[in-house]
């Protein structure tokens, strides 16, 4: 049983306060207020929280990580579930079988598969291609028959033509879509049924940078450029539309902040800071990580990244407006440390307008919805569900953009807090 002063379920509403919570076999059985208990109740081990708050395991919605470290860390910081969007095969399973030989537990992890491209893909290693409608029939088919993956994964290059036949497949296996898509826009990505479209996708339109002139790119650098100058010019009577037709046909977007301030050339403190902390975890993995955004920047004109730090405000507005509208917003870092990062995501949902409740339940309740079936059983707290859930010190409305200093992680009724568990003895970020 876990009693504390405040509790917030996960579905964007106010907190609760004075509330119980009761676990029984890994689901939760009880949640409401201490009151409602049964005065004669035997709850076994009690964790109280009386200056504190429960909320639902964090959920990162957008990883690629290949650090056994990094991903063991989630935990520490409350994550209790990630989702690969579109990596190898292979690059998982050695993850899963990293973190058993060690025997370290992290958080649940879901596989959306390959990413699935068209022409030349983006990222080869992590890319399966298709080139007509009846290739891409053919791909999803063998990858959501297989019963191995959580949701299809189209990307970058995927033409509408190319996207719904892999629709179709997703839902004949009950599987989502999610994806980083740029030639196909948020308006069609709506009429073809998609479930979620993350970071850099086309959400939204420009005025100096319409589709044409968008999709000129030779390179990954090239497109991540002329998206960065495109915000600068937004439409908003367009993109107004397109969010409303994303809202309609629910839609979620998963912005991934903190991988695009991760693109700048002048890290704030705050990001050096974590940075530094990653460096700690994983040495060799985070000196790749800068190594290759070192390489990436090394090409672009300096004008770029004026351009990169201006595009922040506008796409943090979009965020807020598509929220104001009642579109779904989703959490995920895209970081290999997201674990370090994805409080940080949080305070850039602050900004955006998001009241604590709701950047809780973005990163709890709604990228759960956009998860699927693979995550129906968590991200709220409700009798029935998997337990997997966050104590943290203090109320975080207290000081909404402080991070949340985590005291014990249930996940599916497990306790793991700084007495049993050594990763969450490092502070929390
Ligand atoms: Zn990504």
């Amino acid at each position: 049983m876990i009693t504390s002063s405040t509790l917030y379920d996960g579905n964007g509403s106010a907190p609760l306060s004075d509330v119980a919570v009761l676990i029984d076999d890994g689901l939760i059985a009880y949640v409401g207020p201490r009151s409602g208990l049964a005065a004669d109740l035997n709850p076994g081990a009690r964790i109280e929280a009386p200056a504190g708050a429960v909320i639902p395991g964090l959920i990162d919605a957008h990883v690629h990580t290949t650090s056994p470290a990094a991903m063991v860390a989630n935990l520490a910081h409350g994550v209790t579930t990630v989702r690969y969007a579109g990596m190898a095969t292979s690059a998982v399973d050695e993850m899963r079988e990293a973190l058993a030989v060690r025997g370290q537990v992290g958080p649940r992890i879901l596989d959306s598969g390959p990413m699935i491209d068209t022409g030349s893909p983006a990222y080869p290693q992590w890319a399966e291609v298709a080139a007509t409608p009846g290739d891409a029939r053919t791909l999803a088919r063998r990858l959501a028959g297989s019963g191995r993956y959580d949701a299809l994964y189209p990307v970058q290059q995927i033409t509408p033509d190319l996207l719904e036949p892999i629709v179709a497949v997703a839902n004949e296996h009950d599987l989502p879509v999610a994806g980083q898509l740029w030639a196909t826009d948020g308006e069609e990505a709506a009429r073809l049924g998609v479930d979620q479209v993350d970071n850099n996708s086309r959400i939204f339109v420009s005025r100096d940078w319409p589709a044409g002139r968008l999709g000129a790119f030779r390179s990954m650098a090239e497109r991540l450029s002329n998206m960065a100058y495109a915000w600068s010019s937004v439409d908003w009577e367009a993109t107004t539309r397109m969010m409303d037709a994303m809202i309609e046909a629910n839609v979620a977007y998963c912005p991934t902040f903190v991988v695009w301030e991760d693109s700048f050339d002048d890290p704030s403190p705050a990001r050096e800071a974590l940075a530094g902390r990653a460096l700690e975890l994983d040495p060799v993995a985070q000196q790749g990580w800068d190594e290759a955004r070192r390489r990436n920047n090394r090409s672009r004109p300096p004008d770029e990244f004026a351009a990169r730090r201006a595009a922040l405000e506008p796409r943090i507005e979009w965020v807020g407006r598509f929220h104001q509208r009642g579109g779904r917003i989703t959490v995920g870092t895209d970081m290999e440390f997201g674990a370090l990062y994805l409080g940080r995501e949080l305070v850039f949902l602050r900004r955006a307008g998001f009241s604590v409740a709701e950047a809780i339940a973005a990163a709890t309740g709604a990228s759960a919805k956009a998860l699927g079936r693979s995550a129906s059983q968590i991200g709220t707290i409700e009798p029935g569900k998997v337990a997997d859930l966050v104590v943290v010190s203090g109320d975080p409305a207290r000081d909404p953009d402080a991070p949340m200093n985590i005291e014990a992680v249930i996940v599916g009724g497990k306790v793991y807090s700084e007495s049993n568990s050594p990763t969450l003895g490092s502070p929390s970020t």
